[in-house]
């Protein structure tokens, strides 16, 4: 899975130029890999309500379903928001929700890939990161 991830990762990074942002924001990107081995990724989706803004993962797992993939076996994460480029970037409780969501219409377990902007990352599995999860 390493080449794979590595792919998924590459294609969250180049997402970040996408992003739906200000200039000076944080940038978010993400992208989703599918049952069918296709990737589908996005950068946010900013609304100056805050609110409505779409996360990247968000709108990552939006871009596959738009595309009729709905069984995700892995979804990617990276952000700006570090200057020395080291953190991993971890999805938000709602992101985690909605991929934890994801894995429970699939049966079948999704890789969250935590990366930073320099293509490093580390990986866990969404049920390890819900622990109360709901529904249950
Ligand atoms: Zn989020």
């Amino acid at each position: 899975m390493k080449g794979l991830y590595d792919a998924l990762v590459t294609a969250a990074i180049a997402a970040l130029k996408n992003a739906y942002c200000g200039e000076d924001s944080t940038r978010f990107g993400a992208a989703v890999l599918t049952e069918s081995g296709a990737i589908y990724s996005s950068g946010q989706y900013f609304s100056d309500t805050l609110s409505l803004t779409l996360h990247a993962e968000q709108a990552a797992l939006a871009h596959a379903a738009a595309h009729g993939e709905h069984t995700i076996v892995a979804i990617a994460c990276v952000s700006t928001e570090d200057p020395r480029k080291e953190k991993y970037c971890h999805p938000c409780g709602m992101c985690k929700q909605l991929i934890y969501e994801s894995y429970r219409r699939s049966n079948s377990t999704i890789k969250v890939v935590m990366a930073n902007e320099k293509g490093e990352y580390e990986t866990k599995d969404i049920n390890e990161m819900v622990n109360h999860p709901w529904p249950y």
